[in-house]
């Protein structure tokens, strides 16, 4: 009899637990379009401007960002234009198989999922706040420069390395 109300509580726990924490139950492929959305934590890193190595095709990202993002919150001012007004603007799509985006920071959360690891503590699907990646010095607020207060030759000396003050 334990056993069996133990088992129904769980049951029941676990309705009302599977709908918020649908990034530990479902595959990216099988989220809503909100849920999809409510993964990126608006750190702002993917909006940073990368270079090429056309040798090695290695991809260096620069603290140089583009001018449609709000660098208060790391949000696209023109989010649903974005594609049209930035060309180079990557709009990730559900369907791809993100394996592949490599160049994607370590903490993208639709990177960590792909690669089958747990979102982060200071994420804001964990804390409910949206302003935890800032908190937690995650996102690209405290050190990003838009893109029209730099010299386009000036790019190569914005760039960054993830591994020393950048996280
Ligand atoms: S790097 Fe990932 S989590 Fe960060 S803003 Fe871009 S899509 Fe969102
Ligand atoms: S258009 Fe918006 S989403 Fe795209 S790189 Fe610029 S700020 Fe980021």
């Amino acid at each position: 009899m334990a056993n069996t109300i133990g088992k129904s509580i769980f049951k029941e726990l676990q309705k009302k637990l599977t709908p918020m924490n649908f990034w530990k139950t479902k595959t990216l492929n099988e989220m809503t379009s909100d849920e999809w959305e409510s993964l990126c934590d608006n750190c702002g890193k993917c909006c940073l401007v990368k270079l090429e190595d056309e040798d090695t095709e290695e991809i260096y990202f620069t603290n140089v960002v583009c001018d449609l993002i709000v660098l208060d919150n790391c949000r696209c001012s023109r989010y649903l234009e974005r594609c049209t007004l930035v060309p180079e603007c990557l709009d990730l799509k559900q369907e791809a198989n993100f394996k592949d985006y490599t160049w994607l920071p370590k903490t993208c959360a639709y990177r960590l999922l792909a690669d089958g690891k747990p979102l982060p503590s200071w994420h804001p699907l964990i804390t409910n706040d949206s302003d935890s990646v800032h908190e937690a010095g995650v996102s690209i607020r405290s050190y990003a420069v838009k893109e029209s207060e730099i010299g386009d030759d000036d790019l190569q000396n914005y760039i960054i390395d993830w591994q020393e003050k950048f996280i």
